[in-house]
């Protein structure tokens, strides 16, 4: 008997669209799983429920359900698109990635203006296909590496796979050469001489491509720059990766409140609480009339002008309790060299409170 669908292993197969389905499958079982975490998180109060823990949870009960069968057809999903709005680089669009983003989204209360890169490095995460990249290097090496004989049928397919794909055939080997090749030739190459994959190599050329939406931008403070809150997490608020490698930063320390962490991280994204960003709420604001209402200097109300310069709200009294965190910072420095050495600090505890304590100084304080 004929039919048009078939599972096999819990992987869809269709006559028309073959494993194309399956990302649909794996997305379903993601978001399943975020529904989990949030029951979890909210039956059990008493865990506090952290960034990090939510983080762990994550790791735990949706990685597998993303990640399932995904050799069978990541692949077409593989190399990164151009956003047509924004210029930058990014993870084509997928149901496990939409539900990956809805749970960074909710895990800090970010806002879907929230540029994306800044998203994923607040959260030491990457887009899912550098996982399923991984996968696919280390299937490859380990039927590469297994000798030919009769009793193990993988390698053999793969071999005819390779064939078919030489032969010109659209197939699985030639959908990964067309991912490979995109990243560079030289790992397109081990392909035709059935050579192991460097996975190290994939991987970094990967996230090479999607960190180029940090290059180039201007700086936060002159008027024609385009993505301004991209451009000043960049310049101004970036955190080293050594603070993310030892998840040490304000996200991760405990002496943090959770609530705390959600309005530090949504200040770094481009609060509105800073007139600057209001480009949303207040559009046909030019920027040059952005400025501050706290004070008299008339400057552009901006990240750098609220922590260091504004004179306004009693924002000198707060600074003066932060005299230990701020005296650590270089006085002869620019401004963004500034930033930069305050968001590094060690005392990402004192640099949260500091933070939170003057966007309450702000008039405009809202969310989280
Ligand atoms: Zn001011």
């Amino acid at each position: 008997m004929w039919v048009d669908e078939y599972k096999y292993l819990g992987l869809l197969f269709t006559k028309d669209k073959g494993f194309r389905g399956c990302v649909h499958q794996a997305g379903s079982r993601v978001y399943k799983a975020l529904g989990r975490i949030t029951g979890l998180v909210s039956l059990n109060n008493e865990l506090g429920a952290s960034v990090d823990l939510q983080q762990r949870l994550f790791d735990t009960l949706a990685l597998a359900g993303g990640d399932y069968g995904c050799l069978a057809w990541c692949l077409p999903l593989l190399p990164p698109v151009r956003h047509a709005a924004s210029g930058t680089t990014r993870a084509a669009a997928n149901p496990v990635e939409r539900a990956h983003l809805t749970f960074l989204r909710r895990l800090l209360r970010a806002p879907k203006s929230t540029p994306l890169p800044a998203l994923y490095r607040e959260t030491r995460r990457r887009p899912w296909t550098v996982r399923w990249a991984a996968a696919v290097a280390r299937f490859w090496n380990q039927a590469v590496d297994t000798t030919r004989n009769a009793t193990k049928l993988t390698p053999v397919v793969l071999d005819a796979n390779r064939d078919l794909w030489r032969a010109g055939a659209r197939c699985w080997s030639s959908e990964l050469h067309t991912f490979l090749a995109g990243l560079g030739p030289e790992l397109a190459s081990a392909l035709g001489s059935r050579q192991p994959l460097d996975d190290g190599a994939i991987t970094a050329a990967l996230c090479e491509q999607y960190d180029r939406a940090w290059s180039n931008l201007g700086d936060p403070r002159t008027p024609t720059t385009a993505h301004r809150p991209l451009a000043t997490y960049k310049h101004w608020l970036w955190m080293e990766d050594e603070l993310h490698a030892e998840r040490s930063t304000y996200l991760h320390v405990s002496a943090v409140p959770h609530r705390i962490a959600l309005r530090v991280a949504n200040f770094r994204f481009g609060h509105q609480c800073l007139r600057v960003n209001q480009r949303y709420t207040n559009e046909r604001l030019p920027f040059a009339s952005r400025t501050c209402n706290r004070c008299t200097l008339g400057a552009i109300d901006d990240a750098a002008h609220l922590l260091f310069e504004c004179a306004g709200a009693a924002l000198p009294h707060v600074r003066s309790r932060f005299g230990a965190l701020l005296r650590a910072i270089p006085s002869q420095a620019d401004i963004a060299a500034k930033l930069r050495s305050l968001f590094n600090t060690q005392n990402q505890a004192s640099l949260a409170l500091y933070v939170s304590d003057c966007m309450h100084q702000t008039a405009l304080v809202v969310g989280p």
